[in-house]
């Protein structure tokens, strides 16, 4: 089993808007592409309802704290 990589939305502190937190939880320890996605709560990219998912990246990534 792998783990996010350092860049990944699933390990990002802006990711999982609308995704229960156990299995928010869950995403940022396995990073396989469950078909799940997730809201994006970065400031310049909710107006736009962006979602993404655990394995999608952008320049505004922000790490997680570790869970
Ligand atoms: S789109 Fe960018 S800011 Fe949003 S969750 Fe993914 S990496 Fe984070």
């Amino acid at each position: 089993m792998s783990h996010n990589n350092e860049g990944h939305c699933g390990s990002c502190a802006h990711f999982g808007d609308g995704i229960p937190s156990e299995q928010l939880v869950q995403i940022r320890i396995n990073s396989q592409d469950s078909g799940v996605v997730g809201g994006c709560d970065h400031p310049e990219n909710s107006s736009h309802h962006l979602m993404v998912s655990p394995i999608s990246s952008c320049d505004r990534y922000t790490p997680a704290e570790a869970a």
